[in-house]
């Protein structure tokens, strides 16, 4: 069983898959390991830390990937990676499903037999293959501190000799697992925490952390949440009545964080360009959601816009791979935890059982076919 881990190949991405401690682990499976050089450096990993738990350094990805069974990235591997791979060889990564029907096709014409991890039911015993859920909270934790970097000013309540500074008001809008982690992390800075979200069940969970939840409460609101835990799309209706009570509070907040989402949609516009207008010089909106169209009018993917009334709206990609030593830590466990499941531990050998549920639900191609249900009509 030979597993290769690339390098990978956007300069931007700094994660990787494997960590000296999952090679560790992948060759106490009985598996032989190859690490393309180079691979960890961006998170904070040396070839030589992978030598030394027993992983072979390969030079280039072709001789990486060579004859091997499973290739883990973070990324869909390039075209180019997934010709060189065998047939029926595992290619497992976050996909990055929708959006690119072409891409997905083209990767199921090479026959390798493809996982996106991003659809890992979200159940207990999946929790440790969550790659959304650890990566969301990284994401969530570093729109904090990326927001602090660009406030030019203290979070915390200080009462100084020289004068009193007010806690920082902050205000997060989606209240999943990146929102979450922003409220714990905002509070732990000592700002004055609020939080919106659509969902009934996020009011306790804010609550707990000591925030402030401001909702539109009605009978839409209560109805929100699918059987699958994520938001529905909202009426107009609703929007209007949401966007009206966001109007009133943002004008007094200093920093907002942006992270709603709903599953295989374009992000919800949450904030308009009157609302950034409302705010304070030197207010400070991160929007988490600028991947997937953005919650913020005026948001610019990778870059950080200062408008004219002196309001930086920071539009960070990837911010997982922000802190990507911490997001390899947590995504190579996530795979490590999955990829267990689809070997024999007695034969040391894979063995894929495709009624495995977790199987099912991640398969995305399969001799040369793409096999996932969201794809099949
Ligand atoms: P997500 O990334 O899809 O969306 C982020 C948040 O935005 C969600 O809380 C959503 O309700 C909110 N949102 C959507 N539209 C909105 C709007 N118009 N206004 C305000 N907020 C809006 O969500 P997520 O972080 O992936 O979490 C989704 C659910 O899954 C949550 O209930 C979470 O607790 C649950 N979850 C369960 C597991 C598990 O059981 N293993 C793991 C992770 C998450």
């Amino acid at each position: 069983m030979k597993i290769a881990v690339l390098k990978e190949p956007d300069p931007e991405e700094g994660r990787v898959a494997i960590t000296p401690e999952t090679a560790k682990r992948f060759i106490g499976l009985g598996a032989t390991v190859l690490v393309e050089a180079g691979a960890g450096v961006r998170s904070l990993i040396l070839d030589f830390d992978y030598s030394m738990v027993g992983a072979v350094v390969a030079e280039t990805a072709a001789d990486a990937v060579g004859d091997a069974d499973v290739v883990l990235t973070v990324r869909r591997p390039s075209q180019d990676i997934l010709s060189h791979l065998k047939k029926g060889a595992l290619a497992i990564a976050m996909m990055d499903p929708y959006g690119d029907d072409a891409a997905i096709k083209a990767m199921a014409d090479t026959g390798v037999t493809a996982f996106a991890m991003e659809f890992m039911p979200r159940i207990t015993r999946a929790q440790v293959m969550d790659v959304l859920s650890s990566q969301a909270n990284l994401a969530g934790y570093q729109a904090v501190i990326d927001a602090s970097y660009e406030y030019g000013r203290a979070i915390p309540m200080m009462m100084t000799a020289a004068g009193t500074v007010p806690a920082a008001r902050v205000f997060v809008m989606g209240a999943g697992v990146a929102g979450l982690q922003a409220i714990a992390t905002a509070r732990r800075l000592g700002a004055v925490v609020t939080a919106t979200d659509v969902r009934p069940a996020a009011k306790e969970q804010v609550e707990s952390l000591g925030a402030k939840f401001v909702a539109v409460e009605d009978e839409e609101f209560k109805q929100a949440e699918t059987a699958a835990g994520y938001a529905k799309p909202m009426s107009a209706e609703y929007q209007a009545k949401q966007a009206a009570l966001v109007a009133e509070h943002i004008k007094k907040q200093d920093i907002v964080i942006t992270t709603a989402l709903i599953p295989g949609r374009p992000a919800p516009r949450l904030v308009s360009a009157d609302m950034v207008k409302s705010m304070k010089p030197g207010s400070v909106i991160v929007d988490l959601a600028v991947e997937r169209g953005g919650n913020v009018a005026g948001a610019k993917l990778g870059e950080v816009v200062t408008t004219p009334e002196g309001i930086r709206i920071v539009g960070h990609k990837n911010v997982p791979g922000r802190i990507a030593a911490t997001a390899s830590q947590l995504y190579a466990k996530n795979l490590f935890t999955f990829v267990e499941t689809l070997v024999d531990k007695k034969e040391k050998v894979l063995a894929v059982n495709w009624d495995d549920e977790l199987v099912k639900a991640t398969a995305l191609t399969r001799d040369g076919a793409v096999i996932h249900p969201a794809f099949l009509n």
